[in-house]
């Protein structure tokens, strides 16, 4: 088996000096330095009592050695589980209780905090952002570990947790086969090479930071510009000498809403990614006018790694997802029957293939429920194929509203309001309703200086969409609630409108 940390400890044989990580305040690191780290602390990893199989939790800030703590893991035969670093006390005493790591690692700053969190079953330990804490103070002092322990396709690397935005979050079990498909297959669909400069400003915690960015590098022998923030500016600045940028939709409306975002600012630029959330449809047009680069939108989800993507050649189409990656099969079932669906017909998305997860820790009746008897997992996002087989995402399937018996897919209509004039954005979603079951509700974000006529948005949808699908009320907000993959939080806003039509 080939495994990540395989492909980027050849990537250290080919060219070891070349920067991996590219840092602002601090000096860049090499390859064959972050190797060196790597080691040691594949070393520490066992001298703390961590062996083949034991997960290791961090929550720890982004930095290059967060990164090499993760292959040092891949390396020791560890399962690596970083956590969201915006939880807190409760929250993280859950997810240890539930991974049961051998190691938990901290920031230096809440060490002492986390401390009586340990006993003989888990140590902890601490990892700050300039090569600090009581890990690297360990490593410091180790030698490097000589080999690596052997790993089969099918043995756990990671345990990530969902996002959490359809309930409680959970942990997906990723195996090296897992991850190291995936790399192949987005490094060939993307043309990922040593050549590349790769702007990081996304989180290390969720799979497009740590799965699709990291390791398309670590794999490709790329270069990480390493941001530990997205700051329009600062992104405009490398762009002048970097090759792709990926991205969640909030990192494009906020480069649009720079003046300096323009042809010349994005001359050196090959490629933007975006996935992780739905992209606007005005998005997309807009920076194309603004740039001349067409984004390449793409689909995941923590339990599956990346699915789908839009051509690097060919057209990347506006509200589309593109085509299943190499080895992944894709198909769209219909809810009730679960029968595949003719073409064009929306239904449930689900998917087969090396890149998809080897189940939920310790939830095996959630795992079982998921998958189909011939091994295809239903992702819970509802989507169709197109004529030209690119595939289309419709929603999440608890995202769709039932009202009056009849299924109403918010995609199509959020996209009817969000081309209108006065409208940022908006969310549409179904409220308990006394007589429909669920009444549709578009819950709308005006553009800044606009105000929106209630009525004028019912109007214009009226003449367009059928009655049942036409929303019941709208509700106009300053913004959506969203996590900081950008993911709108429709839960909350079903919460906090309960009552509409009570
Ligand atoms: P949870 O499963 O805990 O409710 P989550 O599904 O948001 O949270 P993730 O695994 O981080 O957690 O996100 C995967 C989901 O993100 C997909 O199932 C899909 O709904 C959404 N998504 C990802 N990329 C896109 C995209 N390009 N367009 C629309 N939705 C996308
Ligand atoms: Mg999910």
């Amino acid at each position: 088996t080939c495994t990540i940390h395989d492909m980027f400890d050849r990537r250290c044989e080919a060219d070891g000096e070349k920067v991996l990580f590219e840092l602002k305040e601090r000096p860049n690191v090499s390859y064959a330095a972050t190797r060196a780290t790597v080691r040691r602390l594949a070393s520490v990893l066992t001298e703390l009592g961590v062996g083949p199989g034991d997960r290791v939790a961090a929550q720890v800030k982004k930095s290059p050695e967060a990164v090499m703590l993760y292959l040092a893991c891949l390396r020791a035969g560890a399962v690596f589980l970083p956590l969201n670093t915006g939880y807190t006390g409760a929250e993280i005493d859950y997810f240890l209780g539930d991974a049961e790591p051998r190691l938990f690692v901290c920031t230096p700053e809440t060490l002492d905090a986390h401390l009586p969190r340990g006993s003989a079953a888990m140590a902890v330990e601490s990892l700050g952002t300039v090569g600090d804490g009581t890990l690297m103070a360990r490593a410091a002092g180790a030698t490097e570990q000589a080999q690596a322990v052997a790993r089969a396709a099918d043995d756990p690397a990671a345990i990530l947790y969902t996002s959490g935005t359809t309930g409680r979050s959970k942990g997906a079990i990723l195996s090296h086969g897992n991850l190291a498909s995936n790399a192949v297959a987005l490094n060939e669909t993307w043309r990922f090479s040593e050549n590349d400069r790769l702007i990081h400003a996304l989180p290390i915690f969720h799979t497009h930071g740590l799965f699709v960015a990291c390791n398309m590098a670590l794999a490709s022998g790329a270069t990480l510009i390493f941001l530990t923030r997205f700051d329009p500016d600062e992104i405009i600045d490398e762009m002048a000498d970097a090759t792709v940028l990926m991205g969640v939709p909030t990192f494009y409306t906020r480069l649009l809403a720079s003046p300096r975002l323009d042809p010349l600012a994005t001359a050196a630029m090959r490629l933007f990614v975006s996935g992780s959330a739905p992209l606007q449809e005005q998005t997309h047009a807009r920076f194309a006018e603004r740039t001349g680069h067409t984004i390449l939108e793409r689909y995941g989800m923590t339990e599956t790694c990346m699915i789908a993507s839009n051509p690097y050649d060919g057209e990347r189409r506006v509200g589309a997802v593109g085509f299943p990656l190499p080895e992944v099969e894709v198909r769209v079932t219909d809810l009730e029957t679960g029968d595949v669906v003719p073409g064009g017909e929306t239904g449930a998305i689900e998917v087969r293939g090396p890149n998809v997860f080897q189940g939920y820790w310790r939830m095996p009746e959630k795992t079982a429920d998921e998958f189909r008897d011939d091994g295809f997992f239903i992702t819970g996002d509802l989507g169709r194929m197109d004529a030209d087989g690119y595939l289309h995402i419709v929603g999440r399937n608890k995202d769709l509203v039932i009202t009056g018996g009849y299924n109403v897919y918010p995609k199509e209509i959020e996209t009817m309001i969000d081309a209108l004039p006065e409208v940022a954005e908006s969310a549409v979603v179904g409220l308990p309703h006394p007589d429909f079951g669920e009444g549709v509700t578009a819950i709308v974000v005006p553009k800044d200086g606009a105000v929106i006529d209630k009525a004028c948005v019912l109007d214009a949808l009226s003449g367009t969409l059928a009655r049942y699908k036409q929303p019941k009320t709208v509700m106009v907000v300053d913004a959506l609630p969203r996590n900081v993959m950008g993911k709108v939080q429709k839960n909350e806003l079903r919460g906090r409108f309960a009552d509409l039509y009570a």
